[in-house]
């Protein structure tokens, strides 16, 4: 920690003790050959020491990279497509994808290449000329995206994204509320977390956003139609409506199919806007491009995250009509803005996933990889009532839903033992999800079709033991 002001001298060493520090840190990056095992195990050591001391202990414990590796906690290091490596060369199926962000996989070679080619000409825009891969990669949404979606605002994270659009919906109603789901999920700045339908995170944070949030259930369009008629009747200005297209947070829930057809009615008939988070739904996870496509629906915005950075570079985006986005443009253009959203090495890598995805057809790889992987899963659930309760998703967003949290957090485990990673939801294993990258090949889910066979073995028996 860095000593009082008045304490030059030892502000002086902490400042040296820091400069070696990130010299040595930087001489690790940028070595390319292997660590001796000694090696390997002190970068162990200190990792966790790190996160002990200076980030998060908490994050520590609860880790199955700590608890469930053995005599050496697990430090990711390295990986390609859908497998990688820890720091002493263990390697694992990623089942996780980075929560929705390694559609493309570990060091997609077509992504790194593009930034790598981009950092070295100019990695940051200076704010005040036109740069040029900000203009492609919006046109580029507006190519991608359904129906008469055009303008383009980019930041870095999901949640920014979730702000942008809440503000771009307020701008141009010039009202205040929005309906949203319970269980749903939009990030954790205030005004997403506002939105957020758990109350782990919203109750401990007290006030949050000073307009009116109506959460109603997930998949119920009786209740939202419900719900904008009341307000109307009294008087209530709903700025939006916004869902995932399913909710991933929650355990890949699908709602009904009359849902999204039915919502984008009663919205268009209440003239509120109908804001889609495609945040772990875009970009093709679900089988489709965009989560809303199940249903033909065009919504007002739509917001993207995740994997628009191929895995590589962090970018988010909002994309909304020319109607609707004339008042971020007029006649204050810098309405709502960020300095390093939207950077060159951000759209670099953007540019290069949707090429890939395009390229690749990744939304159809996800539909017959989640055909193939669903209905193993649910025969699985078959054969163990005792552990399932049942199998939810589409394409490979895949949620395992157990009897109870100790059995999810069990098969968690025991599949991290067998080398294949995937992870509850936020706060609670209950829910497992299955969110492997686009590209993991057959061989690999069978592998993880036969590990999860393995490890349900050794649930099961636990359990029969008691
Ligand atoms: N929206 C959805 C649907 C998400 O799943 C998430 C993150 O999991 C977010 C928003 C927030 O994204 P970020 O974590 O990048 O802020």
């Amino acid at each position: 920690m860095r000593p009082a002001i008045g304490q030059e001298k030892s502000v002086d060493a902490g400042f040296d003790s820091a400069l070696q520090y990130a010299e040595r840190w930087l001489d690790i990056i940028e070595n390319k050959g292997t660590f001796s095992e000694a090696d390997a195990k002190s970068i162990i050591e200190e990792s966790k020491e790190n996160f002990a001391e200076h980030f998060n202990r908490g994050w520590l414990e609860y880790r199955k990279s700590v608890t469930e590796a053995g005599d050496w906690a697990s430090v990711e290091w390295s990986g390609e497509g859908a497998a990688f490596r820890d720091v002493l060369g263990r390697e694992y199926i990623d089942c996780l994808g980075g929560f929705g962000m390694m559609d493309l996989g570990w060091c997609h070679p077509e992504v790194v290449r593009a930034v790598k080619a981009q950092v070295e000409r100019s990695p940051m825009p200076s704010q005040e000329l036109i740069d040029p891969l900000r203009g492609v990669l919006a046109k580029l949404m507006a190519q991608i995206t359904p129906g008469d979606l055009k303008y383009s605002w980019f930041a870095a994270s999901g949640t920014e994204a979730i702000e942008a659009s809440i503000k771009i919906a307020k701008l141009y109603t010039q009202k205040s509320a929005f309906i949203v789901a319970v269980k749903g999920f939009h990030g954790k700045t205030l005004g997403s977390l506002s939105l957020m339908g758990k109350a782990d995170y919203r109750a401990p944070m007290g006030t949050l956003y000073g307009g009116p949030i109506y959460h109603v259930p997930f998949g119920d369009a009786d209740a939202v139609e419900r719900q904008l008629e009341i307000c109307d009747k009294v008087g209530i200005g709903i700025a939006g409506v916004l869902f995932e297209p399913i909710q991933g947070e929650a355990g890949a829930i699908v709602p009904p199919d009359n849902f999204w057809p039915k919502v984008r009615e009663v919205t268009k008939r209440y003239n509120v806007l109908l804001i889609a988070d495609e945040v772990q739904t875009g970009l093709g996870r679900t089988g489709r491009m965009w989560g809303v496509d199940h249903w033909n629906v065009v919504p007002d915005i739509l917001a993207v995250a995740k994997s628009l950075g191929g895995g590589v570079m962090p970018v988010s985006a909002v994309v909304t009509t020319e109607e609707i986005f004339e008042p971020m443009m007029y006649p204050n253009p810098f309405m709502h803005t960020t300095t390093t959203g939207g950077g060159a090495l951000a759209c670099a890598a953007a540019i290069a996933a949707i090429r890939v995805t395009l390229r690749d057809r990744l939304w159809e790889q996800a539909a017959a990889k989640g055909e193939y992987l669903i209905p193993k899963l649910q025969e699985f659930a078959a054969q163990y009532p005792q552990i399932y309760e049942k199998i939810t998703g589409k394409g490979l967003l895949i949620g395992m839903h157990f009897r109870n949290p100790q059995i999810g957090y069990r098969v968690a485990a025991e599949l991290f033992k067998r080398g294949v990673l995937v992870s509850g939801t936020l706060t609670s294993a209950q829910t497992v999800r299955i969110e492997p990258p686009l590209i993991i090949s057959m061989e690999q889910l069978d592998e993880v079709l036969e590990r999860l066979g393995d490890a349900l073995k050794t649930v099961s028996r636990s359990m029969e033991d008691g």
